[in-house]
């Protein structure tokens, strides 16, 4: 097997794993690249993000021994859309352990959402604002993305 084989069987095994997860699903934007998917997830529950349903771009290029290029793509209320995150332990190629999970990469973007302090990491919003968050969670779940993700329809 070539090392893109290898890879693909590895996300296919990966894609399995998500599918068992009732907190997310993954879509493919772009037929062609089967290393860039969208995953629209859950917000924690016990929190102001509860109820909404957030949409994130993993760019596999180099998974699973570097950890993928992580964005968010619609408000939140703690990412900043559309830029590189840095999550702990998560995305910097140091602390990287490879073959991480992405359904668990997945879970830690959801539960950092509603981290309270240590909010330093590039692409978190320093201070969350309740009624931000709020008006955010009611919009995320009208969100549709060209991949095909349609938040109405999701998690019903
Ligand atoms: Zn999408």
């Amino acid at each position: 097997m070539t090392v893109d084989q290898t890879r693909m069987k590895i996300l296919a095994k990966q894609f399995g794993d998500m599918k068992k997860s009732p907190n997310m699903v993954a879509f493919f934007p772009d037929k062609m690249n089967p290393f860039n998917w969208h995953i629209s997830f859950k917000g924690p529950v016990d929190s102001d993000f509860q109820g909404g349903i957030y949409h994130c771009q993993l760019k596999l290029k180099d998974y699973p021994d570097k950890p993928p290029e992580i964005r968010i793509l619609n408000e939140s209320g703690a990412y900043y859309i559309d830029t590189p995150l840095c999550i702990h332990g998560l995305s910097n190629p140091q602390d990287w352990t490879p073959g991480t999970q992405i359904s668990i990469i997945v879970e830690a973007l959801s539960m950092y959402m509603n981290l309270r302090t240590d909010r330093g990491g590039s692409g978190f919003i320093r201070q969350l604002n309740q009624d931000v968050i709020k008006k955010c969670r009611d919009a995320s779940i009208k969100f549709k993305c060209a991949c095909g993700a349609d938040h109405s329809t999701l998690f019903k």
